[in-house]
């Protein structure tokens, strides 16, 4: 029961990502004409969580569009614990879209994604379908190049059976996400599941947002990080340094991985953009939102050469 409670509060922190993202888009810091169709209303945040979640999203993109421009639209995505994400109808209005993208989450978030989906003709209307064939169940979906699978990320067992549901190809140029969801997972768990996407993709790129320097300056983990929306951080040793974020990929398999503080990620995004986000709401102390952005990072990480040592910086 203690289990079951916590995968239910897990699975509200979607609830939170998607309601920090709806808001920070109805002002204006980035444009997503998609998230509104998944999340009615939210309360007002804090400017600094507006500007991190603004970092966020677009240092993801920096990868994203990397990833996209090195495989020359023939690779896949797969999205893992992805929540109300609307990647897919972003890159596919901008016309970015990939041979295939995966979507991995619980069985309760991806029917409720499903739901939303399904009950919205502009988001079914941009799912690729040449035959017109869109397969759903309760909590699962099938279109030509998207895939929306519901799935226990700690059972590796089911994994294969699921991603072969969603036509993936091992062999593909393939970008994995895991955006705020390695932290939700035991460390064995989250390593068996890293290790065995090592195993079988060889020409991969893995892209993970998440916390970072979780301890204070005497060693000790920060008690009031252990826990986000009632569930235990059960993932949360690996979140300890950028190069312990860095190393829990190349011990499991991974050949080469790279780590920044989001306060680095923030800082490489272009300028006039930053400009242009800083005017929307006044944030008197910077040093709020440093404070902020230095207990996030993204990490990266690698298996063949296409997309080693990719770095943050744009271009
Ligand atoms: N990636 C999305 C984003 O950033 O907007 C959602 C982030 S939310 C903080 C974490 C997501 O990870 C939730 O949707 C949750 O259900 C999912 N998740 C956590 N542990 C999981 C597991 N063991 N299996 C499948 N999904 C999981």
């Amino acid at each position: 029961i203690k289990d079951m409670a916590d995968d239910e509060a897990i699975q509200a922190t979607n609830d939170d990502a998607s309601e920090c993202k709806r808001y920070a888009v109805q002002l204006g810091y980035w444009s997503d004409p998609f998230i509104n169709f998944f999340v009615k209303q939210t309360g007002r945040k804090a400017p600094e969580i507006n500007r991190g979640y603004y970092a966020r999203v677009k240092g993801i993109e920096v990868f994203v569009d990397k990833f996209i421009k090195l495989s020359g639209g023939k690779g896949q995505i797969i999205n893992l614990g992805a929540g109300f994400d609307t990647l897919y109808w972003r890159l596919k209005e901008a016309g970015k879209c990939p041979a295939n993208f995966i979507e991995l989450d619980f069985p309760s978030i991806t029917a409720r994604k499903c739901y939303h989906i399904k009950k919205h003709k502009q988001l079914i209307d941009m799912l690729n379908t040449e035959d017109g064939e869109i397969r759903f169940s309760t909590t699962d979906l099938h279109a030509a190049n998207y895939h929306l699978v519901g799935i226990d990320l700690r059972h590796i067992s089911e994994l294969t059976n699921k991603l072969t549901q969603a036509e993936v190809n091992f062999n593909l140029p393939t970008m994995f996400l895991t955006e705020c969801v390695l932290v939700y997972v035991d460390a064995s768990a989250a390593s068996a599941l890293l290790k065995w996407l090592a195993g079988k993709f060889s020409n991969s790129i893995f892209i993970n947002y998440e916390q970072v320097n979780m301890k204070d300056k005497f060693g000790q983990v920060m008690l009031s990080n252990l826990r986000s929306r009632g569930c235990l951080l059960a993932g949360v040793e690996d979140c300890e340094s950028l190069e312990t974020q860095q190393r829990r990929f190349t011990i499991n398999n991974w050949e080469g991985s790279n780590a920044w503080t989001m306060v680095e990620v923030y800082d490489s995004l272009p300028q006039d953009d930053r400009r242009r986000i800083e005017h929307i709401e006044m944030l008197d102390e910077r040093e709020l939102l440093v404070q902020l952005l230095q207990h996030y990072c993204i990490s990266v990480a690698w298996n063949g050469q296409t997309f080693k040592n990719l770095s943050i910086a744009q271009g």
